[in-house]
């Protein structure tokens, strides 16, 4: 049996969003820019992506640029909002974003922006006081994630975003394991910028879209055509615009039916092996946590020793350990959260979609607890 629980690294392209994008590599190939009839026929299927997409997070069309990825979307945000604004902004993020956002922070402190980044406290929650005292110092950017990629730690972005709102600050929100997983509706949310990518939601990798919200300042990040308002220039990729539309119809379809059938799946997972394997923890506030998500620990042992003995049972699941010039480092976001040393190393996140069903927890269930007992056994950490 192959069982596929890595679905915050990536999803399988939904049957329907392939059968979608064909046409536009078969016959709809023209560009979208042309005056002919070859362009001008695959424009209006732009215009039904773009309000798929708008409607799967309750944005009005004219909001929604697509862009490459999540990463490109993020760096967009971060620096096409710090070189639009009139004034000098601090930059105020958290210790648990994705790289694409981290990376352009470093960027920002290197150019002498004040960067500030938010602690997470061992559940992985913010502590809003502090995001409080951050915004005290001045006009600031501030990018927090909805739900964060390895714990699926949610953080209360409506609070949030009223608090950067009330001080005046400019709000983006990296939401790319939220969308499609969360009813997600902007329309009561003070956010001014979010971002999100098509390979999280069973849409090809490539294709992102950042939300911009009307009268928000942006720079564009790609120089160059006119194309999506001249906010970011390329010709569209038309396929996979497609593609996205369609996965993001198909998820707003029974998003909310499908987060409970998987929370129930991932609930079933986590009790399971809390029953079955001693000395685990589960990493993160298990309250406010995507539907999806269940990032443990197995302490004493490797987690990369535990996927791969998975992997060779034909489950692929992912681990929280980042393996950096020969040494086994814990992830930045374990790290932040002060996971004790025993347990940080053996942490293994496991992320389901709805192509996952019961007889595949099942099968996980009963393949999991012999490899953990096999591996505590030959343990280099000296458990007794
Ligand atoms: N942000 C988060 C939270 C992610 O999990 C990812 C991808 O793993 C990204 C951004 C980057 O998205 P992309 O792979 O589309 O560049």
């Amino acid at each position: 049996m192959n069982v596929y629980l890595d679905n915050n690294a990536t999803t399988a392209v939904a049957p329907e969003v392939i059968e979608a994008m064909l046409p536009f590599f078969k016959e709809l190939w023209g560009n979208p820019s042309s005056m002919h009839a070859f362009g001008g026929r695959v424009r209006r299927y732009i215009d039904e992506a773009r309000q798929h997409v708008a409607d799967l997070i309750g944005a009005d069309r004219s909001e929604i640029i697509f862009t490459s990825c999540g990463t490109e979307s993020d760096n967009m945000a971060i620096r096409g909002t710090m070189e639009a604004a009139t004034e000098r902004l601090n930059f105020i993020t958290t210790r648990v974003e994705h790289p694409a956002v981290l990376e352009p922070a470093r960027w920002l402190k290197a150019r002498s922006h004040n960067v500030i980044e938010l602690d997470v406290d061992s559940e992985g929650r913010l502590d809003l006081a502090q995001l409080q005292r951050a915004l005290s110092l001045g006009p600031a950017l501030v990018s927090v994630m909805w739900a964060n990629n390895e714990t699926g730690v949610m953080f209360p972005i409506r609070e949030i975003a009223e608090l950067v709102k009330a001080a005046g600050g400019i709000m983006h929100t990296d939401a790319v394991q939220a969308v499609g997983k969360l009813p997600i509706d902007l329309r009561g949310i003070k956010i001014d910028l979010l971002s999100l990518s098509g390979h999280k939601l069973h849409a090809p990798k490539g294709i992102g879209v950042i939300y911009v919200r009307k009268g928000a300042r942006i720079a564009p990040f790609l120089l160059g055509g006119h194309q999506e308002g001249g906010k970011r220039g390329g010709t569209e990729n038309v396929p996979y615009i497609v593609g996205l539309g369609k996965a993001c119809e198909l998820a707003q379809r029974n998003i909310a039916e499908e987060m409970i059938r998987v929370a129930v799946l991932r609930d079933r997972l986590q009790k399971g092996i809390l029953e079955k394997c001693s000395d685990v923890r589960v990493n993160g506030d298990q309250i406010h946590r995507l539907p999806n998500t269940l990032n443990i620990s197995f302490l004493y042992i490797e987690g990369e020793s535990i996927l791969y003995h998975l992997s060779d049972a034909g489950i692929a699941a992912s681990s929280g350990s980042a393996c950096t010039s020969g040494s086994l480092e814990p992830s930045h976001v374990i790290r932040a959260m002060g996971v004790p040393f025993i347990a940080a190393h053996g942490s293994i996140r496991f992320s389901l979609s709805r192509y996952n069903n019961e007889a595949e927890i099942d099968y996980v269930l009963e393949k999991l607890p012999p490899i953990i007992r096999k591996l505590r056994d030959m343990s280099p950490f000296g458990r007794t």
